[in-house]
C-alpha cells in the first residue's frame, strides 16, 4: 500500500499515513472495538463515491446522477439482511452513535425515560452519559452488572425497570464478555411497555456469523457499528421491522444527517458481501477460541477476569486483586511500549476513575484477521502478563517488543 499520490502534494500527511500503516504492521491491535479491514474494503471506502450526494434512498433521491450510488446502497442492505435476517435495514447511519441516535429521535421525544447499562459498568456513551447528548436530552436511568458474578444483573434490571417506568430499554455493550440474554430483556421491556434497542456494535461479526445469539427478531430496534467485528467500512446500521421502516429513515435523513458518506457505504457493501462467505464463520468462530484461549491463559498467569471468562470476542481484566498498585492505565502505557496495543476500562464496582481505572480490556479481533490461532493467543497473554507483572522493566518491555515484532513480521497484514 504505496501512498504516492498523496505524497507528491501532500508530504506531510503521507508521512503520517505511511506511519499509521508502518504502525498496524509492527504493533498487536488488541483494542476490543478494532479490526483490520481488508484492501477490498480500504478501496471502496477511497472510491469516487465520495464526491457523490445522494440524500435520500435508493430509487428515491434528492440529487441527479445516483443510479450508481442506489446500486451501491442496495446492495449493502441486502446483504446486511441476508448476514442479520432483519426486516428493515438503514445502512447510512455515519456512525453507531448516530445509529442510536435515529432510534431515540423516532422514537422519543425530549425529557422521555431511557433505561442503560451504567458506562463505568460496560455501556456506551450514546446510551445516556451526561456528556452525551443522549444524558442531556433524556431522562436517564442506570442497571448495573452483578459485581459478584460479572454477569448483567437480570432481576435488578427488571426491578428498576418497573420503578422507572424508561420508554426504552438499551441493551449491547463496550465492555461486557459474555453473550447477553436478550429475551431476559425483552421481557422487562415488555412488562413495562418499553421499546427495546439492542446495540451489537461489538458484536455485529459474531451475531452475523452465529456465534453470539441474535436480538433481532426478539428486541424493537437492532444497531451495530460496521467496522468492529464485522470488519467492513466504517460507520452504523438501523435494523428494525418493517412497521418502524418509515421512522427510522426519517430519522436518518433527514432527521439526524445529510448526504450519507457513500464512499463508506460502498465499504459497508463489500465488507458485508465478504461476511457472508463460508469463511467469515471460521473467522468469527476463531476470534470467540482465541478471546477463550487468551482469557484462560491470563487466569493461569493468576490475573483476573470479570466474570471470570468469556462468550465474546474480549476479555475484561480486573487488575485490583493481582495487581492492587498498577492502574490500567499504567498496564495501557507499558504494553503501548511493547507494542501491544490494548486500553484502560473501568471494571463493575470500579473504585478508581474512568481517566485512570482498574482494568484492562482485551479483544481478538483484529488479531484473528491477521491469522493469530490459539497458540500465538496464548503466547500473546504470556507477553501480556509479562509486562503487567513487571512494567517498570526497560529489559521485559523492550524484550517483549522484539517478540511482538517477529509475531507480526510472522502475520504480515497488508502484502
Ligand atoms: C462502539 C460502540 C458504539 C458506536 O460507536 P461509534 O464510534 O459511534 O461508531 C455504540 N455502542 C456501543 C455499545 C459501542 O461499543
Amino acid at each position: 500500500m504505496e501512498y504516492d499520490q498523496v505524497r507528491e502534494v501532500d508530504p506531510a500527511v503521507a508521512d503520517a499515513l505511511a506511519g499509521e500503516l508502518e504502525r498496524q504492521e509492527r504493533t498487536l491491535a488488541m483494542i476490543a472495538s478494532e479490526n483490520h479491514a481488508s484492501e477490498a474494503v480500504l478501496e471502496a471506502q477511497g472510491s469516487v463515491l465520495t464526491n457523490k450526494y445522494a440524500e435520500g434512498y435508493p430509487e428515491s433521491r434528492y440529487y441527479a446522477g445516483c443510479e450508481y450510488a442506489d446500486d451501491v446502497e442496495q446492495l449493502a442492505i441486502d446483504r446486511a439482511k441476508e448476514l442479520w435476517g432483519a426486516d428493515h435495514v438503514n445502512v447510512q447511519p455515519h456512525s453507531g452513535t448516530q445509529a442510536n441516535q435515529a432510534v431515540y429521535f423516532a422514537m422519543l421525544d425530549p425529557g422521555d425515560r431511557i433505561l442503560s447499562l451504567d458506562l463505568t459498568h460496560g455501556g456506551h456513551l450514546s446510551h445516556g452519559h451526561p456528556a452525551n447528548f443522549v444524558g442531556q436530552l433524556y431522562d436517564v436511568e442506570q442497571y448495573e452488572i452483578d459485581p459478584e458474578t460479572g454477569y448483567i444483573d437480570y432481576d435488578a434490571l427488571r426491578d428498576l425497570a418497573e420503578s422507572f417506568d424508561p420508554d426504552v430499554i438499551v441493551s449491547g455493550y463496550s465492555a461486557y464478555p459474555r453473550e447477553v440474554e436478550w429475551e431476559r430483556i425483552q421481557e422487562a421491556a415488555d412488562e413495562v411497555d418499553a421499546y427495546h434497542l439492542a446495540d451489537i456494535a461489538h458484536i455485529t461479526g459474531l451475531v452475523a456469523a452465529g456465534v453470539h445469539s441474535s436480538p433481532v427478531g426478539v428486541a424493537d430496534f437492532v444497531t451495530g457499528s460496521t467496522h468492529k467485528t464485522i470488519r467492513a467500512g466504517r460507520g452504523g446500521i438501523v435494523m428494525c421491522d418493517e412497521e418502524y421502516a418509515d421512522a427510522i429513515d426519517k430519522a436518518v435523513f433527514p432527521g439526524g444527517q445529510g448526504g450519507p458518506l457513500m464512499h463508506n457505504v460502498a465499504g459497508k457493501a463489500v465488507g458485508f458481501g465478504e461476511a457472508l462467505e463460508p469463511e467469515f464463520t471460521e473467522y468469527a468462530e476463531q476470534v470467540v477460541e482465541n478471546a477463550e484461549a487468551l482469557g484462560e491463559r491470563l487466569a493461569e498467569h493468576g490475573l483476573s477476569l470479570v466474570s471470570d471468562g468469556t462468550d465474546t470476542h474480549l476479555v475484561l481484566v480486573d487488575l485490583r486483586e493481582s495487581h492492587p498498585d498498577l492502574t490500567g492505565g499504567d498496564a495501557e502505557d507499558a504494553l503501548a511500549a511493547a507494542n501491544i496495543v490494548l486500553n484502560a476500562n473501568t471494571v463493575p464496582g470500579e473504585t478508581r476513575s474512568a481517566f485512570n481505572p482498574s482494568g484492562i480490556r482485551a479483544g481478538t479481533a483484529a488479531l484473528t484477521t491477521r491469522g493469530f490461532g490459539t497458540e500465538e493467543m496464548r503466547e500473546v497473554a504470556d507477553l501480556i502478563y509479562r509486562v503487567v507483572d513487571d512494567h517498570d522493566s526497560e529489559d521485559v518491555i523492550y524484550e517483549v517488543g522484539e517478540r511482538v515484532d517477529e509475531l507480526c513480521g510472522q502475520y504480515p497484514l497488508y502484502e
